[in-house]
């Protein structure tokens, strides 16, 4: 998401900053910006003291480790990282005057007793679970910034972020969609976690990248989702992903579920749609190969 939303800025013209401890990121997804005059890359970890010279007119803050094997292997940088990296960004917007945008999640809705999720309901979230080092950083981030919202005046947007994909994903990253096509790349068994009964909705990168830039421009203060409200179930889903690549001679296998993984995920939009005027725009037959165009050349290098 980083190195797209950049790209996103300085496109717009924008002078852009990045900054990234790079647990899970990676820098040659910027390598086409770093020789740019109008963008800077800071080594950092924004669970630190943030120090930026210069003016500032907006801060995105999408630090986190954002995919379950992640958080998992890393509970306290991503209970850090929302927690304390939020307040020094929020501090750093004060100073600078800046309107400030936090990256957040479907996960504040956990496993949700309602679906679709409106950004109404509170959420279904065990906080001493696996997921709840995630699910309850991202929760604090969003009580924090409505806090500074509300205290200091300060400009804040707050986006629900749901199932995104696109290039530039890691292929060992964990997450269903890079784990299935590098799976069926390489001919290994595809790993559906449980029955496969499970829903998500996967929303394209690029639609995901409009709908912040949107919401950073309005003047809208409470969160609000942004994803693709087209669910499917995880079986269907590796099913899907088999056909885009008949050559394979992948099988599916079932493993355990993971502890408290959510049983239905879809977002309702209604909010973005009334005050962003967004919509989701590549459904997923053609996200899924321009993703799957990438994962090739990623793994032919
Ligand atoms: N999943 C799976 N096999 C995998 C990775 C994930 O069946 O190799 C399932 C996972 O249990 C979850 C869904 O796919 O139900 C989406 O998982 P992901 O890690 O992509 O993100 P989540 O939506 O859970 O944050």
């Amino acid at each position: 998401m980083g190195s797209h939303l950049s790209d996103r800025f300085f496109n717009e013209g924008y002078h852009v900053i990045g900054m990234d401890n790079l647990l899970t990121g990676s820098l040659s997804n910027i390598a086409h910006l770093m020789s740019e005059k109008y963008f800077e890359f800071y080594h950092h970890d924004v669970s630190k003291f943030v120090h930026v010279t210069g003016e500032l007119d907006y801060i995105l803050h999408f630090a986190s480790p954002a995919s379950p094997i992640d958080y998992l292997k890393m509970p306290i940088q991503t209970l850090k990282v929302g927690s304390l990296g939020t307040h020094n960004l929020l501090g750093l917007a004060r100073q600078k005057n800046a309107r400030i945008l936090v990256a957040s999640t479907s996960e504040v809705y956990g496993d949700p007793e309602v679906n679709p999720q409106n950004e109404d309901y509170w959420g279904n979230v065990n906080p001493i679970g696996p997921r709840g080092v995630y699910d309850e950083a991202k929760r604090f981030q969003e009580a924090m910034t409505m806090a500074y919202h509300n205290v200091h005046n300060l400009e804040t947007r707050i986006v629900r972020i749901f199932n995104t994909y696109g290039p530039r994903m890691r292929l060992n990253d964990g997450r269903a969609l890079p784990a299935f096509m590098s799976q069926a790349l390489t001919n290994e068994d595809i790993t559906v976690f449980g029955d496969g009964s499970q829903t998500r909705s996967f929303c394209f990168v690029d639609d995901m990248v409009e709908g912040i830039f949107r919401l950073l421009q309005s003047d809208y203060y409470l969160p609000v989702n942004i994803g693709n409200p087209e669910e499917i179930s995880i079986l269907e889903f590796a099913n899907e992903i088999l056909k885009l690549i008949p050559e394979s001679k992948s099988k599916i296998t079932f493993k355990d579920l993971p502890a408290d993984d959510p049983k239905l995920r879809r977002p309702d939009i209604t909010r973005a749609k009334e005050v962003l005027g967004w919509t989701p725009k590549v459904d997923r037959t053609e996200g899924l190969r321009m993703t799957l165009d990438y994962f090739k050349n990623q793994i032919k290098n």
